[in-house]
């Protein structure tokens, strides 16, 4: 369907609230054996809503999705009875798309077995072992009901177009074939590709989960309801970017992201970490891990890294400088250069900083500009019209005046001009 992450949670956040499925935020597969009963009128209900379940045998065999071990918190999404007095037609195309797939999931998934008889041929010819597979099927089953919805879209995923399966004639074990020809067929390996929203998630959802304990509640990156806020992250702050790559869009990372994850640590980079952390952070929501023994592990690894980390070769490279000087430190009187979160003074020893975030300028609504932080460095005040007043509503005008006493933090003052400060 092509939606981002984001926007599935968006399409499905409404249709929840429209009370057409589920609760959204979860990443069960299974429904709980009290919905056994139920289940089949909303089968029922279901496909009847459904315009590609028309003329289809349907049936509902509730033991394929009931597994109460499996649910959680919440059970899987469903759709509700309440696709039988809603319209269909008049929901927005985004959501209406993700309901019928949701539904066409649900009467695929209590269906009727799909089933095939499988061939398998080993031949011998001039002493190499070949291979060859057959299917045929015998009983469609759910794959009806997935083909006609599959024929409802207008751009088939690439994973889903289904390799022709080949059927093979007859065959008896010790039998003689004749060799018709022979050709010798060069080819490559093609790396893998490049991911795409939907198999990034999946990823994300299992990432480490080989190194984890079976029982442990939550493996991998993030939760349901984070993951497609952490992809939209990563592309805000500009490490990942969307390309188009035929029908599909891959998620790559930028030349940043890549320098990013050249010069990490290994160990940071590690999604078997951040799973990790993951599931301590679950045991600590449970009361079975105590949080400052999580913090104090992570302060000492911190340590350890800082300590014993070798400087990355041609780091700098990595991170072309488009630092521009805006003026003279007060401190050591290097130069003071701006980065993303503020000005910096370029000596490293210095440490004298002023940030764009910070309370005192936000408050008023005021932005720490190029221009104010120069003025601010070479004459020490600036002035600082149309501050905003969380007081009284008002604007007024002042003078920021660098009130720096040496500490972590630099402090700003106000002064009015004719008066005093405050
Ligand atoms: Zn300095």
């Amino acid at each position: 369907m092509g939606f981002t992450a984001q926007q599935t949670l968006d399409y499905l956040q409404s249709l929840y609230e429209k009370k057409l499925t589920t609760y959204p935020r979860t990443d069960s597969r299974y429904l709980t054996s009290d919905m056994a009963d139920s289940l089949p009128v909303l089968v029922n209900v279901t496909a009847k809503a459904m315009p590609f379940a028309a003329g289809v045998p349907i049936s509902c065999d509730p033991g394929q999705v009931i597994n109460d071990s499996k649910v959680s918190d919440h059970h899987a999404i469903i759709p509700t009875k309440g696709i039988r007095d809603t319209d269909l037609a008049s929901l927005p195309a985004g959501e209406r798309s993700l309901l019928s797939l949701i539904a066409a999931r649900l009467l695929c998934a209590v269906g009727q077995p799909h089933a095939f008889a499988e061939t398998s041929v080993s031949m011998e010819c001039a002493g190499y072992k070949f291979k060859a597979k057959g299917r045929a099927v015998l009983h469609s089953g759910w794959k009806e009901l997935d083909g006609r919805y599959r024929e409802t879209l207008k751009n088939k995923p690439e994973a889903d177009r289904e390799k022709e399966e080949k059927s093979l004639p007859l065959l008896e074990e010790g039998q003689e074939l004749e060799v018709i020809s022979a050709s010798v067929k060069e080819g490559k390996t093609s790396p893998p590709g490049h991911f795409t929203e939907d198999t990034l998630l999946s990823a994300m959802e299992t990432a480490g989960a080989g190194e984890m304990p079976e029982d442990a509640e939550r493996k991998g990156l993030g939760t349901p309801a984070t993951r497609a806020g952490i992809l939209e992250k990563l592309i805000k702050v500009g490490f990942v970017e969307r390309k188009k790559v035929k029908k599909a869009v891959h998620l790559i990372p930028t030349q940043e992201g890549t320098a990013l994850i050249t010069i990490l640590p290994e160990q940071i980079q590690s999604p078997s970490m951040t799973a990790e952390w993951e599931h301590q952070l679950k045991e600590i929501e449970k009361g079975k891990t105590e949080p400052e023994a999580f913090l104090a592990q992570i302060a000492a690894m911190l340590k350890e890294l800082s300590r014993s980390r070798e400087v990355v070769e041609n780091a700098d490279a990595l991170f072309p400088a488009s630092r521009e000087n805006v003026g003279k430190c007060p401190r050591c009187g290097g130069p003071v250069v701006e980065i993303k979160k503020g000005f910096v003074c370029d000596n490293r020893s210095c440490g004298f900083a002023i940030w764009k975030e910070s309370r005192f300028f936000t408050a008023k609504k005021k932005k720490l500009t190029p221009e104010l932080a120069s003025a601010l460095l070479k004459d020490g005040r600036a002035k600082l019209p149309g501050c905003y007043s969380e007081k009284t509503g008002k604007t007024y005008d002042a003078v920021v005046v660098l009130a720096d006493d040496g500490g972590q933090y630099v402090n700003f003052k106000l002064e009015f001009e004719g008066g005093k400060g405050k």
